[in-house]
């Protein structure tokens, strides 16, 4: 015989008992089992930052939160614990918005399931029919709670009375205001937001800007000014013949305060017990009922300054060579601060670096060669070409510059400047059969600009890394022959390119006697703003501002060929 089933007259108990009337992160604390958490169970202690932001849960004012946080630093977490103070104290049709419908499956599947049923109060609750326990709903017999993907089919029709947003960052433009619309403008409505920073400007940010801009905010035990623990006040030795680490090491965060010598050494419980002692403080006015909360990596007593550190010193390396990307992560994840693309351009003019083409005619090797390279763009009926001696450190010289006519007239610059075939890069976006069919005897390499922004690159370890060209893979031309080829991310390893025009990365020699056509050409391309059209995200793509392009495009590929080399650090870490 089945047994009656206890949690049935439990959970009309726990239906018709009083709320507990507990600030929801009180509640929640020591009672939310967290699957793979620090503790068993939910403690507000192991993330102070999050008592505020949680405790709006409970205010009935608070109609739109705005919770940037950093990655590391307890977010799943959050909305675990968030979720079961709705289910268990304050209920109402709940909308859990993620960027795919994928994404939150999982975390559904595992994590979100997993709260549920360990925690006695909302276990209680489950619905025993199956059939109301679906991957992306559950049928409370109080209330429903529903999850979707960031798209309009997900957001459109339901009614909620609350709704999260989980990494709104990566939301299509647009997405936020449709699940805005959930809400349907109960009086009672609350419109979470939780993510890491997107991009200046973006839905995200504009929310942010709405809000009250609350900063996670310290008092110096020294001289008691109030601070939010800032980048700018992170310390460290300016000492460039240190390594990256040594300098790292000696990072301490120091006060505000210009007249206090107070610092706070590299250390778990001096750090933590700042954190403890924080407080929310607002930094702005925003629109009623929309309340900003906002903190940084550096609250986080459990990640050692040094490593937070030397991501940053590390970044800012790459930066140097044109690598925008790990400064961009670090900003947007680890500070949790908006992106802002610098699109600054003050080009000098180039000047000659002393020397002259000539001197190098005949194959002459510059001090330090490596490698050199011959890079050509291919044009209707005529061709453009670069050559350029690359050193082990990055740095390099340009040995020829000009206009020929034929293939024939490649291979003989080729072999008057002694370039290896296989380092003849030839571009074979135009004509590209000619040129496979071309290369291929001459074991030259074909290449591809791609507006992809990076490949996939499995090492050996197993890691996948992006890097700004593809591996090489085989074409078969129409007349059978095998010519090697690669794909190469135009616009990135554009932004290396510039980083070497300007002087930013490792020496990039031209001779004096240059021709006026190759200053002319070099400078024709610029970094934009463009709305793409397919996904309507803002890219920073390099558009052509001048007609010949040609110099701009095969010093584009030599940068190309020096990183296939090595010849670049920085790239495929
Ligand atoms: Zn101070």
């Amino acid at each position: 015989m089945k047994p009656t089933s206890p949690s049935l007259l439990d959970s009309f108990r726990r239906a018709c008992r009083p709320p507990a009337r507990l600030a929801p992160s009180a509640w929640a604390s020591g009672r939310v089992a967290i699957q793979d958490g620090l503790t068993p169970k939910y403690q507000i202690e192991n993330a102070p930052w999050q008592r505020e932001p949680l405790d709006t849960l409970a205010d009935a004012d608070a109609k739109e939160i705005v919770f940037l946080a950093p990655i590391g630093t307890g977010k799943t977490t959050f909305m675990e614990a968030g979720l079961q103070y709705i289910i268990a104290e304050d209920p109402g049709p709940t909308l859990l918005v993620g960027q795919t419908d994928d994404d939150l499956k999982d975390w559904a599947e595992t994590r979100m399931d997993y709260a549920i049923r360990n925690t006695p109060d909302t276990a209680a609750l489950l619905p025993q029919d199956r059939h109301k326990r679906r991957k992306m709903q559950v049928l409370f017999p109080h209330m429903s709670l529903f999850l979707t993907g960031a798209n309009l089919s997900g957001l459109q029709s339901k009614s909620m009375r609350r709704v999260f947003n989980d990494e709104a960052w990566q939301y299509r433009p647009g997405m936020l205001n449709e699940s805005r619309g959930r809400l349907h403008d109960r009086w009672n409505r609350q419109f979470f937001i939780l993510s890491q920073a997107g991009v200046k400007g973006d839905d995200l940010d504009k929310a942010w800007a709405n809000s009250d801009k609350r900063e996670f905010t310290f008092c110096c035990p020294d001289c008691g000014q109030s601070q939010p623990w800032k980048w700018c006040n992170v310390v460290y030795s300016l000492d460039e013949e240190q390594t990256n680490l040594e300098r790292a090491q000696s990072a301490k965060l120091k006060c505000e305060n210009p007249e206090c010598t107070w610092t706070c050494i590299d250390a778990p419980q001096p750090r933590r017990l700042l954190a403890e002692s924080a407080k929310y403080e607002s930094t702005g006015s925003g629109l009623p009922g929309h309340i900003g909360f906002h903190y940084n990596v550096l609250c986080n007593w459990r990640k050692p300054l040094w490593e937070i550190v030397l991501i940053w010193l590390e970044a800012k390396a790459a930066m140097k060579i044109g690598n925008t990307d790990p400064l961009r992560q670090f900003i947007q994840k680890r500070l949790a601060e908006p992106w802002e693309e610098d699109l600054t351009d003050n080009r000098a003019a180039l000047v000659g670096n002393g020397y002259l083409a000539s001197e190098y005619a005949n194959g002459q090797k510059i001090d330090g060669e490596a490698f050199r390279f011959l890079t050509v763009d291919k044009q209707r009926d005529h061709f453009w070409a670069v050559i350029r001696a690359w050193r082990a450190d990055g740095s390099s010289v340009q040995l020829y510059f000009g206009r020929i006519e034929t293939f024939d007239q490649i291979h003989d610059l080729a072999t008057r400047y002694e370039v290896a075939s296989k380092l003849v890069f030839i571009d074979a976006q135009y004509d590209t059969d000619l040129v496979y069919s071309a290369a291929s005897p001459m074991n030259w390499t074909a290449l591809h600009g791609s507006g992809q922004k990076s490949f996939p690159y499995k090492k050996k370890n197993g890691d996948i890394i992006q890097r700004p060209f593809a591996r090489f893979a085989e074409a078969s031309t129409t007349s059978g022959k095998r010519c090697r080829y690669a794909h190469w991310a135009s616009d990135r390893v554009k932004d290396i390119l510039h980083a070497h025009r300007t002087g930013q990365a490792a020496a990039w020699d031209i001779p004096d006697d240059v021709s006026a056509e190759y200053l002319k050409q070099i400078d024709s391309e610029t970094k934009r703003e463009i709305t793409n059209s397919k996904t309507k995200q803002v890219e920073y793509r390099w558009v052509k501002t001048r007609r010949d392009n040609h110099a701009w495009d095969v010093e584009a590929m030599q940068i190309v060929a020096a990183l296939m080399l090595r010849l670049i650090p920085g790239f495929d870490v």
